[in-house]
């Protein structure tokens, strides 16, 4: 089995007990003991949304939860505004479009986070927004979005709030009765630290009222039938659920309420701080603005004629670790490491120091120990 440490914005490593939980025989996914495990999951899901409102799980990957929020509550010719300064940002446009939806682009440099005031603007200047999207932590560029303040002009305007936690929630605040967020969504294998393939929705009761108003268009994503089976009890899920992925999403959650989501985003932050300084102290630049530098990835330019080939696949085969590239218009420009999930200071000092080894190998000019050094000082200042 590959054992490389895995240094990617998702999927994330997951813990031996998540692992074993997923060994499990499979059970009746409509009956009582199942529907124990749904209760258990979703009530631990919304907890980790913070939000009083019920969450419901999809068989999928995150996008398909993005799909699920917009194919609800946006009928044809809909205008919606889509916050866009990174490929996941694109991605809920795609699916504005897709839905026959009209998007209205807010386009936010890559490398820059939203300015609220320019959300504001476009709600006064345009009429009928239905709703407006926004990536939180948006992975293909390490820029984390400020969604409390987008959501404090939302509290202004009827357009319901859309927001793609998928790479934040678990690892960031999120709080999304606390933020006014009417529809958020995650995925598993990010932040949360559970296999990939569930996607978690959750929405407010204005997001019902549109969903009920909604002539959707889809069949397996119609969240009127997740509320149906969801608020059920026992609680149930319309269609045969990955019940092996459900287990795992049980134990990862509970993982996460063991260590407690205050202190876990505590332990995002330091990660993220202690790669910024690592890459920092070896003379590497940052590619997201640092006010809105991500908690989960940190995205570094590529030193002066290296090329990604190189830098990853010196990482890759030589020492084991593995990186994520650019997309996009940053391929070859950025590589993005990711530090979320379970990632402590073991996997950071580790990174860092193969890192000072391959630029080292490479012909760079870098001291070994700086970037380490850095790395534990940012550590022991805690
Ligand atoms: C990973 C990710 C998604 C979902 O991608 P899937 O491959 O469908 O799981 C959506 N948004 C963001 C910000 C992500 O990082």
């Amino acid at each position: 089995m590959d054992e490389t440490l895995l240094m990617i914005p998702g999927p994330t490593r997951v813990a031996p007990r998540v692992l074993k939980a997923m060994s499990e025989n499979i059970i009746n996914h409509r009956s009582a003991l199942f529907g124990e495990i749904l209760t258990e999951t979703n009530q631990m899901m919304s907890e980790v949304f913070q939000t009083e409102n019920q969450s419901y799980l999809i068989t999928g990957s995150g996008t398909a939860a993005m799909e699920a929020a917009l194919a609800n509550t946006i009928s044809k010719g809909d205008r919606v505004l889509n916050i866009v300064g990174g490929k996941f940002g694109q991605r809920f446009m795609q699916i504005t479009e897709t839905h026959k939806g009209i998007p209205v682009q807010l386009e936010v440099e890559w490398g820059h986070g939203v300015n609220p005031d320019d959300v504001r603007y476009i709600l006064e200047e345009e009429e009928d927004i239905k709703a407006v999207t926004i990536v939180h932590n948006e992975t293909s560029t390490g820029v984390t979005n400020p969604i409390d303040e987008v959501g404090k002009i939302m509290q202004d305007y009827d357009a319901l709030y859309i927001v793609d936690t998928v790479s934040s929630l678990g690892g960031d605040d999120v709080f999304v009765d606390g933020y006014g967020i009417d529809i958020c969504v995650t995925g598993s294998q990010k932040c949360l630290a559970a296999p990939p393939g569930i996607a978690a929705i959750t929405l407010s009761d204005d997001a019902w009222d549109v969903v009920d108003k909604t002539d959707n268009q889809t069949y397996y994503l119609n969240l009127k039938k997740y509320k149906k089976s969801g608020d059920a009890t026992p609680p149930e899920t319309p269609y045969t659920p990955a019940v092996s992925l459900i287990y795992a999403m049980q134990e990862a959650l509970r993982v996460i309420m063991e260590e407690g989501l205050e202190e876990r985003v505590l332990r995002h932050k330091l990660a993220a701080k202690a790669t910024q300084n690592g890459v920092t102290a070896l003379g590497l630049e940052l590619f997201a603005q640092k006010e809105v530098s991500s908690n989960t990835v940190t995205s570094v330019r590529m030193p002066e004629g290296i090329t990604d080939k190189e830098l990853r696949g010196t990482m890759r085969e030589r020492y084991r670790i593995e990186l994520a590239g650019g997309q996009d218009h940053l391929k070859g420009n950025v590589f993005r490491v990711g530090h979320m999930g379970n990632i402590t200071h073991r996997e950071i000092i580790s990174t860092i120091a193969a890192l000072e080894m391959t630029m080292q190998g490479l012909g760079l000019d870098v001291e070994i120990g700086e970037g380490v050094a850095a790395v534990a000082d940012t550590y022991l200042a805690e």
